[in-house]
């Protein structure tokens, strides 16, 4: 991790921006590599997050773990964080209070990890990455460009928890983001070799 990445978690791990700050056990800013071509957002730390200090660890962690598993991705390989970094009171929805405090720290974790692939898992990070953008039930699974980085909206895996149909949605739509992640993180083609002019070629022959 960088630096400049350690220091902005130490930044959120004692903001005071918000009345969350009174109600959380300890903040919970992100986990994996910097940079990184993949980073996922989802919406806010859950019990299990605000107890651990990571993202992702509770039961829609370990169906988010699954759908990685399904296109042969793990932790290591992706920057995980949410618009929010402290638990909502009972996990209730954020407040746009909350959700502006917290903004500017999404923004310089992009600004950092440089991602060239972001999941947005549900309809608050969809609002707050993509907003107007339409509804998550309309966009899951699509890319949606902007600038250099490629948005793909999902269902935030902890519906999946709630309705269970949704849980093929989610796996379709993993299978799509593979096949993006394959074109967009692809290594450039070779440079097509220089053509020698034919009387250069014809001399070069004769040495
Ligand atoms: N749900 C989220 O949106 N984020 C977490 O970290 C855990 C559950």
């Amino acid at each position: 991790m960088s630096s400049e990445l350690n220091q902005l978690h130490a930044e959120i791990r004692s903001c005071v921006k918000c009345a969350l700050h009174a109600t959380r056990t300890q903040a919970v800013p992100g986990v994996g590599p910097c940079p990184a071509d993949i980073m996922i957002v989802g919406e806010a730390p859950g019990f299990n997050e605000d107890r651990q200090g990571e993202p992702f660890v509770g039961a829609a962690g370990k169906l988010l773990d699954t759908l990685l598993a399904r296109i042969a991705l793990g932790r290591g390989d992706v920057y995980i964080t949410n618009v929010l970094k402290c638990r909502p009171p009972q996990n209730r929805d954020p407040m746009p209070n909350e959700v502006e405090s917290c903004s500017p720290y999404l923004a310089r974790q992009l600004a950092l990890i440089k991602p060239k692939v972001v999941l947005v898992l549900g309809r608050h990070a969809l609002e707050r990455l993509l907003p107007g953008q339409g509804s998550i039930s309309r966009i899951h699974g699509s890319l949606v460009r902007r600038g250099d980085v490629a948005y793909v909206p999902l269902y935030h895996p902890a519906a999946a928890l709630h309705n269970g149909a949704l849980v093929a949605d989610l796996e379709t739509d993993f299978d799509r983001v593979k096949a993006y992640l394959d074109k967009l993180l692809a290594p450039p083609p070779p440079p097509e070799p220089v053509p020698v002019p034919k009387q250069e070629a014809e001399q070069l022959r004769l040495l």
